[in-house]
């Protein structure tokens, strides 16, 4: 069974061999038996349902439960020449009955649907009536009630292992714990079905969680290092959304929003560009994430603490899916607890409840203030044992410090109780150091026998043992919010001397802010500087190839390939299909392309195509003229022409391109119309507005009108 199975992986796919359990799954399902894959984001589980439904006679029939993640397996699907189709909502009655007709005729290999679909009589009957190769249910968690992606449509799945009992089913999730796997045993009647586990560890992903100080220079310190890199941006609330956003762009990385608050428009539009353009950054809340299969996110940020381990791992698990080196980066600091503490505290529900998330909170906490291995300890979090430090996130390559800081700690709690268990962290600072301001003296502190004893620590070290007693759970936090600190029953202990405490010594804030392994993790650094125009060129034919095909260009050729051709620098068509990820029908599509622009024969063309599309993305994620000429190191009347021009092909609007206060945009429009017949040239209205406007936007208001009549 395996030699056509790799036959298949080798002309269809493109790739030499199998990943982790990927052979065995196929093995398995090809040969009628059921299966569950547990296996993490990136894992390829993809392959271990599209490779069987190849092998396999009759229509294999794919349950997925987004419409977003159907339309892109059925994109790459139809680029490998596979015939695939989703039927969905968004489909008129007609479309739907000649998938139908295309479906009796033998003429699709994979169905994929939504599971409220499936379970509709009529849909059952109809596939009752045909050959079915396997049911493949992708994102089985979404059968588990206790989770975030519950879908009650999912928990009528169950009846498929009745109706079809001779049609193998497959069921993947990325989800590790253990009650969801019970649960989508259970209720997917799965009882027979063989268990495939892979390590949940994601080895290309470096982590790194700095101490929070002046966040944005430090996420800037970051970026910096990944200019022209896709990530996603992490907060907790709408609004810092939107500032961060702003910010972002106004600093040259063009970045887009994405909360729940956002009109629905707006949101998949945003979603859609995320996909389809390269190098946007996403500031997002929690809302973004489920049907993201970008597999070239080449880091994940947070600038806010996530509620548990399991949020961290799914969260910083969308970075880097195509194996490719990529960044979980954090920064994490005393406030952050304080908020998510108050909101645990005040948030409904019942205690028991609460005792589970508290618990799940001081999990994540422990990660960000752990001295071992992260990666050690996140995996053993999900009862997984890694044998080594890893040697590929911070703690594995800063070697932390720790110190004996049973003293400071007894100093500290004592300041707490002595000023009565309401202050915050900045005034029990001063009053350690014996700062004499008003505060202190308003409150009569400066009699405190603590009162200056703290001398021996700076500022900096103050907040980083507050912080970490919170952590620990040795203080906590008042329940008014106003963040005062209160001794909590575990700091007894200590307070009493029996025990002694050692704490994480905090990186300096220069090197804290530095982000990734000095062995540079970030994709900008995956290629050398020798290597960079001739990696433009295929990323600039690629893209050229998705616009044409209407798909995002990681369904053309992921990074992964087009960074191998690189390397190898195939001379042949032989040797181009030789390229992992190339397969039959992509070789015949794009080879000769591809194979032009490495001899060097197509480089001009792409180059220039690249700036106008920079300029574009860019213009709408909201930069000025002056700040994109910056950005692409041309002059502004440079950028005032390219921006005309985009707005003639009607690839941005005219608000997009221009802030124009609507009463001078008004006057400019009306200079040109109030001429007879034709559209005035520039130069007739260009002395009107002399010293008001520069040129440029002339022409842009000029191409917006031509755009608009030519309609
Ligand atoms: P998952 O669904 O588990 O997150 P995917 O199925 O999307 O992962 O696969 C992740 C990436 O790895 C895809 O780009 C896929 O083409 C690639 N991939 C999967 N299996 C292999 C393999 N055997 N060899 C090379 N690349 C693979
Ligand atoms: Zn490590």
């Amino acid at each position: 069974m395996l030699e056509p199975a790799l036959r298949i992986l080798k002309d269809v796919f493109g790739y030499d061999s199998f990943r982790g359990r990927q052979g065995a799954i196929i093995e398995r399902v090809a040969n009628g038996g059921d299966a569950l894959v547990l296996m993490p984001t990136g894992g390829g589980k993809s392959l271990c349902f599209q490779v069987p439904a190849l092998l396999r006679p009759g229509l294999a029939v794919v349950v997925s439960p987004l419409i977003a993640l159907m339309e892109d397996q059925v994109a790459t699907l139809d680029e490998l020449g596979v015939a695939a189709v989703a039927l969905n909502s968004t489909l008129s009655a007609a479309e739907q009955r000649q998938i139908a007709d295309r479906i009796r005729r033998n003429e699709i290999k994979l169905l994929y649907v939504a599971p409220e679909r499936l379970v509709q009589p009529r849909m059952l009957e109809f596939l009752q009536d045909l050959d079915i190769a396997l049911f493949a249910i992708d994102e089985a968690h979404c059968v588990s009630q206790w989770g975030h992606d519950f879908r009650p449509e999912y928990l009528q799945l169950g009846q498929l292992a009745e109706l079809f009992p001779h049609v193998p089913r497959i069921a993947l999730t990325a989800t590790a714990d253990m009650r969801t796997r019970e649960e989508i045993v259970t209720r997917l009647h799965l009882q027979n079905a063989e268990r495939f586990l892979s390590s949940f560890d994601r080895p290309n992903i470096f982590y790194r969680i700095v101490p929070k100080e002046q966040p944005r220079k430090q996420l800037l310190a970051f970026l910096k290092e990944r200019k022209g890199d896709a990530g996603i941006v992490y907060c907790l609330s709408r609004k810092k959304v939107e500032e961060v956003a702003t910010f972002l762009s106004a600093e040259g990385f063009p970045a887009l929003p994405y909360h729940a608050g956002l009109a629905y428009d707006v949101r998949a539009g945003n979603q859609k560009r995320f996909l389809n353009e390269e190098g946007l950054i996403m500031v997002a809340t929690i809302a973004f994430g489920m049907g993201i299969d970008k597999p070239n996110v080449r880091f994940v940020a947070h600038l806010d603490l996530p509620k548990s381990l399991e949020a961290y791992y799914q969260e910083t698990g969308r970075a880097g899916r195509d194996g490719l080196p990529a960044d979980a980066w954090m920064a994490y600091g005393l406030q952050d607890v304080i908020t998510l503490k108050q909101m645990l505290q005040s948030s409904e529900g019942d205690e028991r409840h609460k005792r589970l998330e508290q618990h799940k909170l001081d999990a994540m906490l422990a990660l960000c203030e752990q001295i071992r291995c992260r990666r050690q300890a996140l995996l053993q979090y999900f009862d997984e044992e890694l044998p080594k430090p890893c040697g590929h996130c911070d703690n594995c390559v800063d070697n932390v410090q720790t110190w004996d800081a049973t003293e400071p700690a007894r100093q500290a709690l004592s300041a707490i109780f002595r000023s009565g268990q309401r202050y915050g962290v900045g005034h029990l600072v001063d009053v350690l150091l014996g700062k004499d301001n008003d505060k202190v003296r308003s409150s009569g502190h400066q009699h405190l026998s603590v009162f200056g004893m703290g001398k021996a620590l700076s500022e900096g070290e103050w907040r980083s043992l507050f912080r970490q007693l919170v952590a620990r759970g040795l203080a906590d936090v008042d329940l008014e919010g106003y963040g005062g600190l209160r001794l909590s029953e575990a700091c007894r202990p200590l307070l009493r001397g029996e025990v002694t405490l050692e704490l994480r010594r905090d990186l300096k804030p220069q090197l804290a802010a530095k982000s990734s392994s000095s062995g540079g993790s970030s994709a900008s650094q995956l290629v050398r500087p020798d290597e960079r125009e001739q990696w433009e060129a295929l990323r600039a034919l690629r893209r050229k190839l998705a616009e044409e095909h209407a798909v995002p260009p990681y369904v053309i050729f992921p990074d992964s390939t087009l960074l191998e051709m690189l390397r190898s620098q195939p001379g042949s068509m032989a040797e181009m299909g030789e390229v992992s990820g190339v397969g039959a029908r992509k070789l015949e599509r794009y080879g000769a392309a591809f194979l032009e622009v490495l001899s060097g024969a197509a480089e001009i063309v792409p180059v220039v195509v690249d700036i106008r599309h920079e300029l574009v993305s860019l213009a709408r994620a909201g930069m000025t003229p002056q700040q994109i000429a910056g950005q692409l190191k041309c002059t502004e009347k440079n950028v005032y022409s390219l921006l005309a021009e985009a707005i003639g092909r009607q690839q941005l609007s005219l608000e997009q391109a221009l802030d124009l206060p609507m009463e001078l945009l008004g006057e400019i429009q009306d200079a040109f119309l109030d001429a007879d017949g034709e559209l005035p040239a520039v130069a007739a209205i260009v002395e009107q507005f002399a010293g008001r406007v520069p040129e440029g936007v002339l022409y842009c208001v000029r191409a917006a009108l031509q755009a608009e009549f030519e309609v």
